[in-house]
This record gives structure tokens, C-alpha cells and sequence, in this order.
């Protein structure tokens, strides 16, 4: 993975804006007793989100990451177990308006963008050729014009990563150049909105559009990969979410929306990533 300074350079975005790194939705390895037999279930990964409800919602287009998200990293096939979910956010949005946006496929590391083209073809979309990385917002602008009629706040923004994938989800709105975003965070241009500032009005509580794109977080971890930063970056959630008023309470309106819950029965029992609520706890144990 080669050096990412966009990434490198979030925590000092977060501090000036530390809403960056909520996600509007995560999905967590969740077991909820419905009654003394039924057991249900959420899975960490795309399993678990409802794109049918999406798109009734008005979403019409949506982003994924590709390692730990929809393949293991430096694979170009789709983890088996995802094939329904797949299928299904294909036939939600069309292929069309489903868009593979990877640090590693499509970059300049990859030569000739032969990656791209293998991945593309095995998970049936597009995958985006981009000299920049996630999140910085060269990369978000040409995720956006590889989608054309498609507004941010139509999207979704799915990735198992909060400092690449959550946040550029959060920058796919923001003022394009320096100069209007400076404007903006000094109160002398119209500022942008995100997620949080309109479920803080209850505007997407109902399943009315957000003015920013839904980013969802897949805490999944289907091979082990920068595990010290994927803890940093859980407890920063989680220290955020603490600190914002109503983050916890917005996020948790939008999962009961879009999180879906499956009996826990055979079809769900299927080989599954290890979630993050597990590594959180496992942790500090080490120590
Ligand atoms: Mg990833």
C-alpha cells in the first residue's frame, strides 16, 4: 500500500471538524433475542444493509471500497458470501450507478490498470481510475464526474474504514476548491451540510433525503489489515460519538431504517468477518 497523505492528514481535519469521521450508519455483528426462540441477527458487512430501502429512500447511486469491504485485500473476487448482497445493491441501483472507488485497484500502483479491469469484471461494475487516494477530494471529484447525473446526496458511501472511506463519503459534499471551503468554515460562504447537521433537524429520520451522502461503515474485517489504526480509529468513533450531541441517537434512527436483521437460521449462519465490537474489546486486554 503505497504511503497515503490525504489519509495521513485527517486526524488534523478531525480537529477542526471532528464530525469528518462519523459515519451516518455502521454496521455491527449484532445479536438481538426477539423472543425465547428466535434469535436475530445483523452481520458486519454489506449483509446487513437494506438497499431496497435505500433506494425507496431516494438513494440512487452508491461507492464501495473494495478490500475488507466487498474482496480480501490483493483479490479481485467477490467474498462468496456477499454474492446475494451484491446482487441485490446491483439490481437496487443498476450497475450504471454503482461505482468501485479502491485504494489499490485503479491506482497508479496498479500498472496498466490491470487490476481495475480484473476487478470490474468479477464484481460486474465499474471500478474508478484515479491518480489520487482516498479521501482526498481529487479523488472525491472524480468519483463524482464518473457519475454523472448523480448528486452527492443521492449516494451511498460504502467502506470498512473510517479515515479513507467515511470521509471522503463526508467531502463528496463539500465546496470543491480551498478557497470556498475556507469560505465556508468562516461563515462567509454557505456552508456545507452534512448528514449529521440535517438528521439534527429530524429532516432524515423518516427516510426523506440527507443533503450529504450516507456513509455506512462496515466493520467486517475479513483479513487482518492495519489493526492498530482500524482500534484507533473505532475508539475515535466512538470518543466523537460521545462527544456529539445526538450523534448516537441519529445514527441509530438511520440503522433501524436501513440495518436489516435477518433470523438466525441456516441462510445467516454463513462464514462471516470478524466484527469490530470483538477486536475493541479483545485489545486492550494485550496491553
Ligand atoms: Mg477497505
Amino acid at each position: 500500500m503505497p504511503f497515503n497523505l490525504p489519509a495521513t492528514l485527517v486526524p488534523l481535519y478531525a480537529l477542526l471538524n471532528p464530525r469528518l469521521l462519523l459515519p451516518s450508519i455502521t454496521v455491527v455483528r449484532l445479536l438481538l433475542s426477539i423472543s425465547s426462540k428466535e434469535i436475530s441477527s445483523s452481520q458486519p458487512d454489506i449483509r446487513s444493509l437494506n438497499f431496497a430501502a435505500l433506494r425507496d429512500a431516494g438513494y440512487r447511486g452508491a461507492i464501495f471500497d473494495k478490500d475488507n469491504c466487498l474482496t480480501l485485500p490483493h483479490s479481485d473476487n467477490l467474498i462468496p458470501e456477499l454474492e446475494a448482497a451484491w446482487s441485490e445493491a446491483l439490481r437496487a441501483f443498476g450497475p450504471s450507478h454503482i461505482l468501485v472507488v479502491s485504494n489499490s485497484a485503479g491506482t497508479r500502483d496498479d500498472a496498466a490498470q490491470l487490476q481495475a479491469e480484473s476487478v470490474a469484471y468479477h464484481l460486474r461494475a465499474p471500478v474508478l481510475l484515479h491518480t489520487a487516494l482516498k479521501p482526498s477530494y481529487s479523488c472525491a471529484a472524480a468519483a463524482l464526474a464518473a457519475l454523472p447525473g448523480l448528486a452527492p446526496h443521492e449516494l451511498v458511501v460504502v467502506g470498512d474504514r473510517i479515515f479513507t472511506d467515511v470521509v471522503i463519503a463526508h467531502r463528496l459534499s463539500h465546496p470543491r476548491t480551498v478557497l470556498s471551503r475556507v469560505a465556508a468554515r468562516l461563515g462567509l460562504a454557505p456552508a456545507h451540510r452534512s448528514a449529521f447537521d440535517d438528521t439534527a433537524s429530524g429532516d432524515n429520520l423518516v427516510g426523506k433525503l440527507s443533503h450529504a451522502p450516507m456513509a455506512v461503515w462496515t466493520t467486517s474485517l475479513w483479513a487482518r489489515e492495519s489493526v492498530a489504526m482500524r482500534w484507533a480509529e473505532a475508539r475515535l468513533v466512538r470518543l466523537i460519538e460521545r462527544c456529539v450531541e445526538g450523534a448516537r441517537e441519529r445514527r441509530v434512527a438511520l440503522e433501524e431504517q436501513f440495518v436489516r436483521f435477518a433470523l438466525d437460521n441456516e441462510n445467516s449462519k454463513g462464514k462471516a468477518g470478524r466484527g469490530w465490537f470483538s477486536w475493541v474489546k479483545a485489545l486492550p486486554k494485550l496491553r
